[in-house]
């Protein structure tokens, strides 16, 4: 059968990869919750990240900066003013839409960059009708303000209004002097962060892919002024072969560049890496050139000094921004949905297994101790005690040992160990691999270094 949403979204709702939200009180729309198996994958996503980008990186460092920030960053960056979608409404049906998705949809233009006249003209000149009811009368477009408001302390007025943040970044640009005092550092080199970020998104949808509570992955790499495109390229591979490395599916990746006229007005070049999901394709990745546009406002608004001080060049000016932005929850749909597979077992007998093909280094359990019979469950237990030190193991005797196979074919673990009857003699398990579902006998006090160096990313 096709690969659909619909069938890995119950996927992963059956095997408890991903709940809606507040189920138990009907649900709140546009929520999901990670469940045991989905923390793992996620987690897991979040792992291979920083491995990559902080802990092999010769250029980066780690922070985590609060979600709540003075409301001031917000004025400087221009969130406050400017932090909004284009929203019409559907005069008929009273559906409400975001004027550039609907472009987008409708004839595969991307509107970034245009002005509500422009959008309104497209539309009315290529009929684009409403999605819901095929009407094509439309309200004007207005804009609204993406950004969650809250009151800090007891008082809810004005002047203790704060936001949830709509992307992580700026809790870096605001650390930029901070850590690069502490750590002192030279440029070029990067700052990492994975947090939650927020949006009150007029449209949400498409399972987890966008919701108005989110993850993100970002790293803002710092530079000399006019090695910025040398940085953007250099990213910008480094981006795409993490993905790769990790096993996402060439075919089902490409890159865009936008146009100049689709560019922000500070950034200088912008690349999106898109997956295709079963829904069309989608941007995983926004990898930015953001000149020197964040610490410059950030600089004017403060008031203080942001330059940094080049000793070699005996001078001070601020530093140029290359930003790789990757949505943690996005990332982990694209995995999931890239792993899936339905294959034919055996043709005659109509067998099929459902199989997650994720890469070791992301899949929840790195692997499954399954005792051939419940009789040899005690040294079995002593096998996952002592791999679980070291590894998210499964543990299974129920079920007959196809079953239990293909039990974890279907969450994606790509081992499993069947201690049996020989076991206690030879001091071997028989260990099953999930792609190719060959099976080798090993010894059980190598088990332990054999899956260290499988899982190895
Ligand atoms: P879109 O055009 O899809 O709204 P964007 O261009 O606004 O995305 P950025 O501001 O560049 O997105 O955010 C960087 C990354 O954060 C995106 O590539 C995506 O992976 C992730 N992201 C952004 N918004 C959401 C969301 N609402 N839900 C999940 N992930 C998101």
């Amino acid at each position: 059968t096709e690969k659909t949403m619909d069938t890995i979204v119950s996927l992963c709702k059956n095997r408890g990869f991903i709940y809606s939200g507040s189920e138990i009180y009907g649900g709140l729309s546009n929520t999901w919750d990670y469940g045991p198996l989905g923390v793992e994958l996620k987690n897991n996503v979040k792992k291979a990240w920083m491995k990559k980008f902080v802990q092999e990186s010769t250029y980066n460092v780690g922070l985590d900066s609060a979600i709540l920030m003075n409301p001031e960053v917000w004025v400087a960056t221009g969130h406050v003013g400017g932090f909004s979608d284009p929203l019409m409404d559907c005069k008929d049906c009273k559906t409400r839409h975001r004027a550039d998705k609907l472009i987008e949809d409708f004839t595969g233009e991307s509107a970034d960059g245009w002005s509500n006249e422009k959008m309104m003209a497209f539309i009315k000149e290529h009929h684009i009708k409403c999605p819901n009811c095929g009407s094509e009368n439309f309200t004007d477009i207005r804009q609204f303000n993406l950004m969650f408001k809250t009151f800090q302390g007891v008082t809810e007025d004005a002047k203790n209004t704060v936001y949830l943040r709509p992307e992580t970044a700026q809790g870096i640009f605001v650390n930029f002097q901070n850590v690069q005092r502490t750590t002192r550092r030279k440029l070029p080199f990067g700052i990492c962060q994975v947090g939650k970020s927020f949006r009150n998104e007029i449209t949400p949808g498409n399972f987890t892919f966008r919701t108005r509570e989110f993850e993100q992955m970002e790293c803002e790499f710092f530079c000399k002024p006019d090695t910025d495109l040398e940085w953007f390229k250099y990213w910008k591979d480094f981006c795409e072969n993490w993905l790769y490395e990790l096993g996402l599916t060439k075919e089902n990746l490409r890159l865009r560049d936008h146009r100049p006229e689709e560019l922000s007005f500070y950034s200088k070049a912008t690349t999106d890496i898109e997956y295709l999901f079963p829904f069309g394709w989608g941007e995983l990745w926004g990898i930015a050139d953001r000149t020197n546009y964040d610490l410059s406002r950030h600089q004017e608004h403060s008031g203080k000094d942001l330059t940094y001080f080049d000793q070699e060049a005996n001078e001070h000016y601020i530093p140029y921004v290359i930003e790789p932005s990757l949505g943690a929850d996005r990332v982990t749909l694209a995995f999931l949905c890239d792993a899936y597979d339905e294959e034919i077992v055996d043709e005659a007998k109509k067998d099929t297994r459902v199989v997650l093909h994720l890469h070791p280094a992301l899949a929840p359990y790195k692997a499954a101790v399954l005792p051939l019979s419940k009789k040899l469950g005690e040294p079995a237990k002593e096998i996952y005690a002592k791999l679980s030190k070291h590894f998210m193991i499964d543990y299974d005797e129920t079920g007959s040992i196809g079953k239990r196979y293909r039990r974890q074919d279907e969450i994606g673990t790509p081992f499993c160990i069947t201690y049996d009857f020989d076991s206690s003699e030879d001091g071997c398990v028989t260990v099953r691999d999930r792609d190719t579902m060959a099976q080798e006998r090993l010894k059980i006090e190598e088990l332990d270094a054999w899956l260290q160096e499988k899982v190895d990313f």
